[in-house]
């Protein structure tokens, strides 16, 4: 026999519920596979920094109490990513949502060379799955979207070191906490160093994010250890993970086919962030998806096409914008990096430490900032602390930083004018002139 569903979502994390939720609560049938068993899926990531203001924004369920809930940090809920997951499970099957686990993506089906289904094995069997939409939440896998035909109208490409980071979190807890040590909030640039919340006390994250390897993000932390002196620290455990670092595809639909989350590359650069950013979308095109299912006509490129248009001209334009931004890394050297970050931070910090949930999330520099950092980056120019080089570069990733969002701003209408948009927005990007990421 074979199965029938409105919407099929390959990929049980954050992204893969909240799309699936959304559509069973609109009444449609929603399945969604995972490749691990239920009780490991997300196991990469213990600790996630969710924004409970954008949750309570969307109708998601934020977490209050432990162990699910750790810590309040500034406007962020510390939280155990598989347990928030494991409750969400429960909600969606109660939502109607079915949920099968150990079940892993396989092939697309077609129909006239338009999707109408997927191939998936659980179980040791292989089964065929017919959907209207098949939503690509595979993560950094991008599973589904990697296999579509180079001309079905939505990039192929998969991560590769030129487009990821590699990232290594430390559980640490400080064995003298007196003993002056990073704080939680501190970071050193250059290297992509944090220190996170972690369970709270004197245990915190000790992160890394490099180009290239984890052999790679291993030797740096180690120097900087050395370099720094920190003091002596309790290691607890090691996470090692991937970050997108990727322009989206420039189009996230195809007939039959939606993809989001990492296996789109939504994501914050610069607040390594993508769940929040994931969620605003799918809420911004809930509708899209369900008057389309709701018509009972097939989900083609062109129906779903409001989709690309909702997000890239507003959100995506900004984290255009943020992306091309993060890109200054790349180009100056480590010491003027750290001296503009620790000097300009203290300007530009609009973090909120309340815990005002309805407080929002703005940032735009004023006037007395800028007045402020010309002055000091003249200071730096004079005593040959930063190089002119390194601010011809500041600038031309600032302009290529708007050109990039206007031209987003202006996404296509229709999808016959996607050619030569996409043409024009790999033009600006190709512009960074980005290095080959460092070999060690
Ligand atoms: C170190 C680190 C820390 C981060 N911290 C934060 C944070 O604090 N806040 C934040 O907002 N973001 C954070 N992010 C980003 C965030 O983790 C991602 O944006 C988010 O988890 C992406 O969710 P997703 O559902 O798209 O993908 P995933 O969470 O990766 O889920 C994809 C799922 O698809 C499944 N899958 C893959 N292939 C197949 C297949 N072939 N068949 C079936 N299933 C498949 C996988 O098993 C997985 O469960 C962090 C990222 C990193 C690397």
């Amino acid at each position: 026999m074979v199965e029938r569903v409105d919407v099929l979502v390959v990929g049980a994390g954050t992204t893969g519920v909240y799309f699936g939720w959304l559509m069973a609560k609109k009444g449609h049938s929603v399945l969604i596979i995972d490749k691990d068993a239920r009780e490991k899926v997300d196991q990469r990531l213990e600790i996630i920094h969710f924004v409970p203001r954008v949750m309570k924004q969307l109708g998601i369920p934020v977490p209050t109490e432990p162990p699910e809930f750790v810590l309040r940090y500034k406007d962020i809920a510390v939280s155990r990513l598989p347990l928030w997951l494991q409750r969400m499970y429960k909600l969606l099957e109660a939502s109607g949502v079915r949920l099968d686990f150990s079940c892993e993506f396989k092939e697309l089906i077609y129909d006239n060379g338009r999707i109408v289904g997927a191939r998936v094995e659980g179980d040791g069997a292989e089964r065929d799955i017919l959907a209207r939409l098949v939503v690509d939440a595979s993560g950094i896998a991008c599973a589904v979207r990697s296999t579509l035909p180079k001309d079905y109208g939505v990039d192929t490409w998969k991560y590769d070191p030129t487009r990821m980071f590699y990232v290594i979190l430390h559980y640490i807890k400080w064995k003298e906490p007196d003993k002056p040590h990073p704080k939680v909030g501190d970071i050193i640039p250059s290297y992509f160093q944090f220190f996170d919340p972690g369970y709270g006390g004197d245990d915190c994250i000790m992160g890394i994010a490099v180009p290239d390897s984890f052999v790679n993000a291993e030797k740096m932390m180690a120097e900087i250890i050395e370099r720094y002196h920190y003091p002596p620290f309790e290691l607890k455990k090691r996470e090692f993970n991937y970050f997108p670092l990727s322009p989206p595809p420039y189009s996230l639909v195809g007939d039959g086919f939606f993809c989001a989350g990492d296996s789109a590359s939504i994501i914050n650069p610069l607040a390594a962030r993508g769940i929040v950013e994931t969620w605003t979308l799918l809420k911004n095109v809930e509708p899209e998806f369900d008057n389309a299912l709701k018509s009972g006509e097939y989900l083609s490129k062109e129906r779903l096409w409001n989709v690309n248009v909702k997000h890239f001209r507003h959100e995506g334009a900004d984290l255009a914008h943020t992306l091309m931004i993060a890109s200054f890394v790349h180009f100056i050297p480590e010491k003027e990096i750290n001296l503009l970050f620790d000097q300009l931070r203290p300007i530009v910090d609009t973090s909120t430490s309340s815990d005002d949930d309805s407080a929002p999330e703005e940032f735009a520099l004023s006037f007395g900032m800028l007045v402020k950092i010309l002055f000091k980056v003249i200071g730096w120019l004079f005593r040959r602390k930063v190089s002119l080089k390194s601010i011809k570069h500041v600038l031309r990733i600032n302009g290529l930083a708007g050109r990039i969002k206007k031209h987003y701003q202006r996404y296509p209408e229709e999808p016959d004018d996607f050619e030569g948009w996409a043409r024009k927005a790999d033009e600006i990007w190709a512009n960074r002139r980005l290095p080959a990421p460092p070999r060690m």
